[in-house]
């Protein structure tokens, strides 16, 4: 389980910085977001006459602020850099408070709509101007008495947070009665804050949809309370580590995050994904909700579809979701998301080219995308157009390890995630926050011919310690099964060009995991003697091979796993910490081929099946790609003498053996991993239930329903 915590939240930060100096009282902030976006918000503050006093710690930025409103004068010029919230809501701010100032930002923002604000505050009554082109910044904010304001009920057409707390800080500030309707919940942290500071503001923090939040100064002193908060992590900066977790197959914990209900709708998504999301609530601040999240990963992103109402509650996080969509089994719809193409970028089109670039196939439309999800190592250049978001979305991608990206501008993550980079380490492939002491790796990798005895060793080892168990033959056969009932069994390039897409997984059955293709495969399908004479042909095929290296090693992410197989010791777990590789002679384990088939062990059958399991042995261990090889530190066990036979299991104190039998003898069909080796004692000392040779508590094996 991995455990972070995230920048204060970006949109709160923003308020917080707006608001404070607003205030007739005092204000102390802590936690909030050092992004660039917020410093805007503070600097432009502080040149409008706001005494901002700011502290900078691992915690993030502190603002101490006497409150007391702001000073006129001059009207400054103030550079919103690229933060379209300090814009938007600074100018219902100077409507509202009747302060004179020109706004400006970078070439980003200068293309981003004004409009939607700039109406309804002249409608109330604000002299604004464009200086350049009409509808875009930089546009000048009149001074005029307070209380000239009228008042106003804006209907809005896009359901549009910025626009709303526009309007209602106009209102409060001038004093005059607004309400704002909108067409979908958006983001409703500026009612929340105003409430929490005593503004008469009315909204319904319960509702879903459609919604109307409003102001009315009868009976109010016009008095704002000074703000004492901590600010609460940006569930948007969130999404992205727990993007981050689910495609590297990790459990993660993110303490503190802002749950207010206009910010979490892409939960709801990582849930129809597959993942697991656990909510533990924390007590509210200035009336945000928050919470602890804790985040599993399904064994495969399954796709999604989003629309309709619940976009404006996840809109922030749909570059990260387009990222995961084009991970997950199956073809993602992200609709009625026409409001990105004005975002920090045309996000619509930014995602599409970059995600097609990546060769993953991708229909963009007016107001949303469709994208296939695909399986392999995706390699290709990113054009962030400058978007944190965008870049963030690729750099998670990118951290799950499985694909090469050059994206042209990292740097930008930092708007609204400084650190983000440092923030991803625990989740990039190779480095998992492994207990001190575990040099080797999690799986124990058990390799050997056919009917060595691999599956029996492996299995019961992994019941014994309580990792999982999992056959990687399984894979491999469950390919075959489907190649075979797809008619291209003998046809190696339609294999090929099929595979990477293939719903090939490890499904959580009751008593373990099952190999599934869509469905589950019954293992007696999967060990057919079509299948068995094909498997070892088709296994040597490049594409298949890293089909199963994916989910193999994904599973290895997820749980600490006893992993069977030809390759596993070498080129699927290399850190391995414990290999062991059997050997047995060639008569004796078609024995056990025939003995399990039920076949009469007759000399010839005998002479049949050792042919047979010596040309499958051949094709395994003389393929180019990832051989059946032991690995030079491999641990080698001739089974020969019978898994029962204890002379091939070195007696449980040996020191030079880290395999011997069950030291009770009750099962002497049982041999477990024992460390008596110093090597293997060190490479798990992280793990007591090995060096005592406990029984662990959870078992699953990758066992298929015969
Ligand atoms: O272990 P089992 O006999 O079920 O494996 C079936 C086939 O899958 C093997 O003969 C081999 O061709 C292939 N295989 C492989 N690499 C592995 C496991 C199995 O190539 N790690």
């Amino acid at each position: 389980m991995i455990r972070v915590r995230v920048p204060g939240d970006k949109s709160i930060s923003h308020r917080a910085a707006l608001l404070a100096p607003l205030a007739a009282s005092d204000s102390v902030v802590r936690g909030l977001s050092t992004g660039a976006d917020v410093r805007s918000s503070v600097r432009a503050m502080q040149r409008l006459g706001a005494a901002i006093e700011c502290e900078e710690d691992e915690g993030g930025l502190t603002i101490r602020c006497p409150g007391g409103g702001l000073a006129g004068g001059a009207p400054p010029r103030l550079d919103c850099g690229n933060s379209g919230t300090t814009a938007r809501l600074l100018t219902g701010i100077l409507s509202g408070a009747g302060v004179a100032a020109v706004l400006d930002g970078d070439p980003s923002l200068r293309s981003r709509p004004m409009r939607r604000i700039v109406y309804p505050l002249q409608a109330m009554g604000a002299r604004i101007e464009y200086e350049g082109e009409p509808g875009r910044l930089p546009i000048r904010v009149r001074a005029r008495a307070t209380g000239q304001l009228r008042p106003l009920r804006h209907r809005a057409r896009v359901a549009s947070a910025q626009v709303k707390s526009a309007v209602l800080l106009a209102g409060v500030l001038a004093r005059v009665r607004v309400s704002v309707s909108e067409p979908a919940l958006s983001r409703d942290h500026t009612e929340r804050m105003l409430a929490a500071m005593g503004a008469p503001v009315v909204f319904d923090p319960a509702r879903a949809g459609a919604g109307e939040a409003a102001f009315d100064p009868t009976g109010w002193d016009g008095g704002l309370d000074g703000l004492h908060m901590t600010v609460p992590g940006d569930p948007s900066s969130a999404a992205f580590l727990i993007g981050a977790a689910l495609l590297s197959g990790r459990a993660v914990r993110v303490e503190d995050v802002a749950a207010n209900r206009g910010r979490t709708g892409f939960l709801a998504v990582l849930e129809a994904m597959g993942a697991a999301v656990r909510r533990d609530p924390l007590p509210d601040q200035a009336g945000e909700p928050r919470e602890t999240w804790t985040v599993r990963p399904p064994d495969g992103l399954r796709a999604f579809s989003i629309g309709g109402a619940a976009v404006p509650g996840l809109i922030d996080e749909i570059p990260l979701l387009a990222v995961l969509a084009a991970r997950a089994r199956g073809r993602s719809e992200i609709r009625d998301a026409a409001e990105l193409r004005v975002k920090e970028s045309d996000r619509l089109t930014g995602l599409a080219r970059a995600l097609e670039s990546l060769g993953v196939r991708v229909e963009e439309r007016t107001d949303g995308l469709t994208i296939e999800g695909r399986t392999g190592r995706l390699r290709g250049a990113v054009e962030s157009r400058g978007d944190h978001r965008i870049a963030m979305a690729f750099g998670v991608l990118e951290a799950a390890g499985d694909a090469d990206l050059a994206i042209d501008d990292r740097a930008c993550a930092g708007v609204s995630f400084p650190g983000f980079r440092k923030a991803l380490a625990p989740f990039t492939e190779g480095t998992p926050a492994r207990p001190p002491g575990r040099p080797g790796g999690r799986a124990i990798a058990v390799d050997g011919p056919a009917a060595s005895g691999k599956s029996t060793t492996a299995r019961r080892v992994a019941d014994r310690l309580g990792f999982v168990h999992v056959n990687s033959g399984l894979l491999y056969r469950a390919i075959t099964w489907w190649a075979l009932r797809e008619g291209i069994g003998d046809d190696a390039q339609a294999v090929e060009d099929a595979v990477p897409a293939l719903a090939l997984e490890l499904v959580p059955a009751p008593d373990g995991l099952a190999v599934g293709v869509g469905e589950v495969i019954a293992d007696r399908a999967l060990h057919s003697p079509e299948v068995t004479a094909r498997v070892s042909a088709l296994s040597a095929l490049p594409a298949v091979r890293a089909v199963v290296l994916d989910r193999l090693r994904r599973a290895g992410r997820r749980h600490e796993i006893v992993c069977d197989g030809r390759d596993i010791g070498t080129t699927v777990f290399p850190d391995a910490g414990l290999k062991v590789f059997l050997v047995a002679e060639p008569r004796e384990r078609a024995r056990r081929r025939l003995l399990e088939r039920g076949a009469s062990l007759t000399e010839e059958n005998i002479e049949r099946e050792a042919a047979a399991l010596e040309a499958r042995d051949r094709l395994d261990s003389s393929r180019s790609l990832s051989p059946l090889k032991r690995a030079e530190e491999a641990v080698v066990i001739d089974t020969t003498g019978g898994i029962r036979a204890r002379s091939w299991i070195p007696s449980y104190d040996s020191p030079s053996n880290a395999v011997s039998p069950d030291p009770d003898h009750t099962s002497p069909e049982r041999p477990l991993v024992m460390l008596t080796e110093p090597r293997v004692r060190s490479s798990f000392a992280h793990c007591p239930r090995i060096v005592a040779g406990e029984r662990g508590a959870p078992r699953r094996s990758c066992r298929n329903p015969r």
